[in-house]
C-alpha cells in the first residue's frame, strides 16, 4: 500500500483563511440584512491597467498565428522580461545583475516554498513570528520539523518574535540557524527594514554563512525614499541572499501570475564534504526539471508594468491603496487604538481592545462594525492581541468602514 508524507499530518488544522471565511459565512447566514466589509485577505481589488490588458490581448493574438505562436518558452523567463525587470527593478537602484541570476515563476508563494527543495534537511531555520504562514508550512512538509506544541510552534524552527517592543523588526537569533527568512514590507505587520537593519543581518549571515531568503513582494509600496527596496542594495547581499518579488501585488497580477527570484551566483552553501557549492546552478537545475516556465502571455503583460505607461498606470494604482492605508490608520489612531504599518505597506496592524485576544476582537469587530479583519495571532503566537486590516478595498467602502469603526 501506498504511503503518505507523514509531515503532511504535522500541518495544523484551520489554516488560518478558510477559518475567516467560515466565520463571516456563518454571521451572514444569521444576519442576512448585514453589509459585510471585508478588509481581510491580501488580495488587490482593481481592474488591470490598460496598457497591461492591451499587452496581454496582443500577447493572446501573437498565439493565433503560426509565426508568431509560443510554445514552451525558456523554463528561466523570457530575456525581454528579464531585462526590463533588471533594468527597472535594479540597475536603477544601482545593483548590477546577470541575466542568469533572475528566474520568472508563476508565483513567489511557490518560489519561497520550492526553493527549500535544494537546501539540506538538517539546515536550521530562522522564521520571524508572525509571518506569511507559507514559510513555515513548506518547511513543516519537506521535513525539517519536529511536531508542533500547543502554542502552534514546530520544534527545530528558530522563532524571532516581531511585537511593538522591539517595533517590529527582529532580534539576531542567538542559536545557531542557516536559513532566514526575512519580509520587508512585512505582511502581516507592515514594519519595513531600513539599510541599518539589513546591513545587520547580511553581516550575521556572512558570518555564520547562512542563507537569508528575503521576501519583497510589497516593495512597491515603500513611500519612504531611504528604504531599501531591494536587498541587494545593501552591501554584501549577493553573498548571502536570494530574492524574491512578484507582480500579485505590485500590478494585481493576483489572478494572472507572475513573480521571480533573484539568486545570485556568488551565494554558496555547503556541499557534503563542506565544500561551498554554488546555489544558483542547483536552483537553475531545479526550476528547469520541475517547471515549464510562466505563460507567455503573463510574461508579455508583467513586461508592460516597466513601460513609461505601465509605471503610470500601476503607480495610480498603489497609490489608490495607500491613500486607503493612510485614511485606515488616521481613522484609528483617532478612536485611539495602537496602530502599525500603513506606510510603507498595504497592511495596517492594530492592538486590540482592552488586551482582547485576536479571534475575540476578530468576533467583535465583525458583530459590532460587519467588518472583515485577520486576527493577528493566526499569523503566529506573537500575533496575539494583534489585528490586521488590508488596504486592499474601494475608497468607499474603507470611508463605511472606518465609520463603522467607531461602534466597536
Ligand atoms: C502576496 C504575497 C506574496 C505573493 O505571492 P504570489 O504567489 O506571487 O501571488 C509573496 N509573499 C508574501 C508575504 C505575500 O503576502
Amino acid at each position: 500500500m501506498a504511503t503518505i508524507n507523514e509531515n503532511f499530518l504535522k500541518l495544523q488544522a484551520g489554516y488560518l483563511f478558510p477559518e475567516v471565511s467560515r466565520r463571516a459565512r456563518a454571521y451572514q447566514e444569521e444576519n442576512p440584512g448585514a453589509k459585510i466589509i471585508s478588509l481581510g485577505i491580501g488580495d488587490v481589488t482593481q481592474p488591470l491597467p490598460p496598457v497591461i490588458i492591451e499587452a496581454m490581448k496582443k500577447a493572446v493574438d501573437d498565439m493565433a498565428s503560426a509565426d508568431t505562436f509560443h510554445g514552451y518558452g525558456p523554463e528561466q523567463g523570457y530575456d525581454f522580461l528579464i531585462d526590463a525587470i533588471i533594468e527597472n527593478d535594479y540597475n536603477s537602484r544601482g545593483v548590477d545583475l546577470d541575466r542568469s541570476e533572475v528566474f520568472v515563476s508563476d508565483g513567489a508563494k511557490c518560489d519561497t516554498s520550492n526553493i527549500l527543495d535544494i537546501f539540506g534537511l538538517d539546515n536550521v531555520v530562522a522564521i520571524t513570528d508572525p509571518s506569511y504562514p507559507v514559510y513555515v508550512d513548506s518547511n513543516v512538509i519537506a521535513g525539517r520539523t519536529g511536531e508542533a506544541n500547543e502554542k502552534g510552534q514546530f520544534e527545530k524552527i528558530v522563532y524571532m518574535p516581531c511585537t511593538a517592543e522591539n517595533d517590529f523588526i527582529p532580534e539576531l537569533p542567538s542559536s545557531p540557524v542557516d536559513i532566514i527568512y526575512l519580509c520587508f514590507p512585512n505582511n502581516p505587520t507592515g514594519a519595513v527594514a531600513t539599510k541599518e537593519v539589513l546591513s545587520k543581518w547580511i553581516e550575521f549571515a556572512r558570518e555564520r554563512k547562512a542563507v537569508i531568503l528575503f521576501d519583497a513582494a510589497y516593495e512597491a509600496f515603500i513611500t519612504k525614499p531611504d528604504i531599501p527596496h531591494s536587498i541587494y542594495e545593501v552591501d554584501g547581499a549577493k553573498d548571502v541572499a536570494i530574492e524574491f518579488r512578484s507582480f500579485s501585488k505590485t500590478a494585481g497580477f493576483t489572478g494572472v501570475r507572475c513573480a521571480f527570484a533573484v539568486v545570485p551566483k556568488q551565494l554558496k552553501a555547503a556541499g557534503p564534504d563542506g565544500k561551498s557549492v554554488g546555489v544558483n546552478p542547483l536552483w537553475s537545475r531545479r526550476h528547469s526539471t520541475k517547471f515549464n516556465g510562466a505563460s507567455y502571455v503573463s510574461q508579455a503583460g508583467a513586461a508592460a508594468v516597466y513601460t513609461p505607461e505601465g509605471k503610470k498606470q500601476t503607480r495610480r494604482i498603489i497609490d489608490i491603496y495607500m491613500s486607503n492605508a493612510n485614511l485606515i490608520r488616521g481613522s484609528l489612531a483617532k478612536l485611539g487604538y495602537e496602530v502599525y504599518g500603513g506606510v510603507n505597506a498595504p497592511y495596517i496592524w492594530l492592538k486590540t481592545l482592552d488586551g482582547m485576544s485576536s479571534w475575540n476582537f476578530f468576533d467583535r469587530v465583525l458583530q459590532n462594525a460587519n467588518i472583515v479583519g485577520t486576527p493577528g495571532a493566526g499569523f503566529g503566537p506573537a500575533g496575539q492581541g494583534y489585528f490586521r486590516l488590508t488596504a486592499f478595498a474601494t475608497e468607499a467602502n474603507v470611508k463605511e468602514a472606518m465609520e463603522r469603526f467607531s461602534g466597536v
